[in-house]
């Protein structure tokens, strides 16, 4: 189709030798014949049939190419808008004819676009005209940036200080010299001209269009080495600004610095030396206590990644509970850029949040290892440039851990599918548990199955501000002595709790009816509960209005409450691993807390038969199978009787 009054060229199904004549016939006179996406693609089989286009074709412009520099914010949306009313004034699903055309309005907008450009950014154009018309038959692009400009091509003198300029307190002022020397290789003009658009719209909501990424792996790469390589130059500003854990740790939370305590291997705050490691770009496997802040090591340097690059955190946590409470652990640090997606959500829900992960709203999504076998999720990633796994409560991987869960045995084959030919992200683990052969079997999965190797550093796992205790009870006296120690070690006043571990459900209801009875503000919290109740509970017990929980095992995981100054187990617990996370919900704020259990001789032997009772025996199974056979059989009964009635 031309842009004067001559008919449109039409083939009905294949391209004759004819069709080929009167092809060049029309685009014989034309200087600068366009097309979106026509360079990649249309051009090339053009080419194939007939090779003589080629020489004809010199100076051709493509829209699909200038898109993203015209509309760095979100360029994919304005072209699917564009698209969409089209097809959905004339009904039609494919209309070849109405996308010719569209590409004229389409090349409108976009010198528009770049007409309010030429005012306020002389030297974006001034780069883009340099950068667009480095590779052969660059003759439409020229025409286009002249046509802007009203100059003819900068020189790269010109063009190097333009970019100098535009990237000036946006980059590693090293990584720009570096970057500016490649430029005289013909391909990374394109892939500068891409990165560069991208960095004038960055920390915004903005993605690279995948398309992009695909077909100019050089872009990501130079928005990487410009933003996010530090060059630990102190007198960077970029570098000493952008890439130090610390200044980071403050923008993002508004803590002076990291917890002192536990520290690496060379005295440094562990969680300073893992965000480190993880903004280097380096996997490891972190071991710190429980409450001491293993989400920070993770959302820092995500956060300060989706800044720098738009890169998206994959985080893969084991609990709903634990994700939603990481999201609104973060809303109010005012941060509004994590997302969740789990089975519990509706529909809607689901659909806005795989929108925010498309879009590029979300720098950080918080699933279940389970969610990677979506297609909805799988797709979406897709989209997106991921800069780093992130593996919270990472003993969940093997099976030596007190919570194996199998699809974290999945993550590995995933994380290198995902990444391609690329090498991967890098993958930040993260547990309390220092087991060594849980260690190892993290360390073993990783690298087998993505080929990743990981860093331990572990932090031990003592707590110095907790206080061990057990004290003797019996049946008669359980509930007198609970409130005893409440007594003694629950401060009256204030807003700090208490929980009190029962081993059964029917327990923990006594117990809570015991201690209201006595005045104290208490409720009861097992997995039979609905979810609402349960979320009313956690929330009045996390701001003080309730100040004792008594729980079965169900109660902890997720509950971000910093001053529990006590936990009373009124039973034994399950497991030393157990008692562990248990009484670890303690003094997550590091002030002194206690732990004190609550022992009986009888209780060990019902701890005993509720373990034994959780076990299948050989019998049990045959039973079952058993079962399923006879199933099986009336079934086919079923079926046989059908076919002989009809
Ligand atoms: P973990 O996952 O290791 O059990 P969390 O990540 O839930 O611990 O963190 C526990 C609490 O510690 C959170 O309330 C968090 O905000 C706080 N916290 C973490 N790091 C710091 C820090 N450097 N300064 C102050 N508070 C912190
Ligand atoms: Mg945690």
């Amino acid at each position: 189709m031309r842009g004067d009054e001559r008919p449109v060229l039409k083939s009905m199904g294949g391209i004759s030798e004819e069709f080929l004549d009167q092809l060049e016939a029309q685009v014989g006179d034309v200087a600068h014949p366009i097309g979106h996406n026509f360079l990649k693609h249309d051009l090339e089989h053009l080419i194939a049939k007939r090779p003589r286009l080629g020489q004809i074709i010199q100076a051709p412009i493509d829209t699909l190419w200038l898109n993203p520099l015209a509309f760095p914010r979100n360029p994919y949306h304005h072209l699917v808008k564009h698209y969409h009313d089209g097809r959905l004034a004339t009904g039609h699903v494919n209309d070849p004819e109405l996308d010719a055309r569209l590409v004229f309005e389409v090349l409108a907008n976009q010198l528009d676009a770049f007409a309010k450009l030429a005012d306020v950014a002389p030297d974006e154009l001034a780069a883009y005209h340099y950068l667009t018309t480095r590779m052969e038959r660059a003759g439409g692009f020229d025409a286009v940036f002249s046509y802007l400009r009203g100059k003819c091509c900068p020189s790269y003198d010109e063009a190097a200080a333009a970019i100098t300029r535009l990237l000036d307190g946006r980059a590693c002022g090293l990584r720009v010299e570096q970057t500016l020397r490649r430029l005289s290789s013909p391909q990374n003009g394109w892939p500068m001209a891409y990165a560069l658009s991208w960095i004038t719209v960055a920390g915004g909501d903005s993605v690279m269009p995948p398309w992009v990424r695909a077909q100019f792996r050089e872009a990501s790469l130079i928005v990487r080495h410009l933003r996010d390589t530090s060059c630990k130059d102190p007198a960077c500003n970029w570098c000493s600004e952008q890439n130090d854990p610390v200044r980071a740790l403050e923008r993002w939370f508004g803590f002076p610095s990291f917890r002192a305590k536990p520290v690496d291997p060379e005295g440094r705050p562990l969680q300073e030396r893992i965000v480190d490691e993880a903004m280097s770009g380096n996997s490891l496997l972190g071991i710190l206590p429980t409450g001491t802040g293993k989400s920070l090591c993770y959302q820092v340097p995500a956060l300060s990644r989706f800044d720098k690059i738009g890169a998206l955190t994959v985080v893969i946590s084991p609990l709903v509970a634990l994700m939603a409470d990481q999201v609104q652990g973060m809303e109010r640090a005012g941060i509004s850029c994590s997302v969740t997606i789990n089975g519990m959500m509706s529909m809607p829900e689901r659909q806005d949040a795989l929108d925010k992960v498309r879009m590029g709203d979300a720098g950080i999504l918080i699933i279940s290892p389970e969610q990677l076998r979506s297609t909805s999720i799988r797709s979406v990633l897709a989209q997106r440039e991921v800069g780093l796994w992130a593996i919270d409560e990472a003993h969940c991987v093997s099976k030596w851990g007190h919570d194996f869960r199998p699809d974290y045995r999945y993550l590995g084959r995933f994380i290198r599918e995902f990444s391609e030919d690329q090498p991967p992200a890098p993958v930040l683990c993260l547990t309390a548990t220092a087991k060594p052969e849980v260690v190892a079997d993290i360390i073993e999965h990783f690298q087998s199955k993505a080929g990743v190797e990981l860093l331990p550093l572990d932090g031990g796992a003592s707590r110095t501000n907790l206080a061990f205790e057990v004290r003797p009870t019996n049946k008669a006296s359980k509930l007198s002595d609970v409130m005893n120690v409440l007594d003694a070690l629950l401060p009256a006043e204030g807003r700090s709790g208490a929980v009190v571990y029962c081993s059964s459900r029917k327990e923990t209801e006594r117990v809570a009816e015991f201690l209201k009875s006595q005045g104290v503000d208490a409720a009861h919290f097992h997995a039979g509960m609905s979810a609402d109740d349960k979320q009313v509970v956690q929330e009045q017990f996390r701001v003080g209005e309730l100040r004792v929980i008594a729980a079965t095992n169900a109660f902890g995981m997720g509950i971000d409450k910093p001053d529990i100054r006590l936990v009373v187990h009124a039973d034994i617990p399950g497991s030393l691993e157990n008692y562990l996370q248990e009484a670890g919900r303690a003094g997550r704020d590091r002030e002194d807390a206690h732990c004190v259990l609550l022992f009986a001789a009888d209780d060990v032997e019902r701890q005993f038969r509720l373990t034994a009772s959780s076990r299948l025996a050989r019998h049990e199974i045959g039973a079952i199978l058993k079962a399923l056979r006879r199933i099986d059989e009336r079934t086919k009964k079923d079926r046989q009787g059908r076919c002989n009635f009809w």
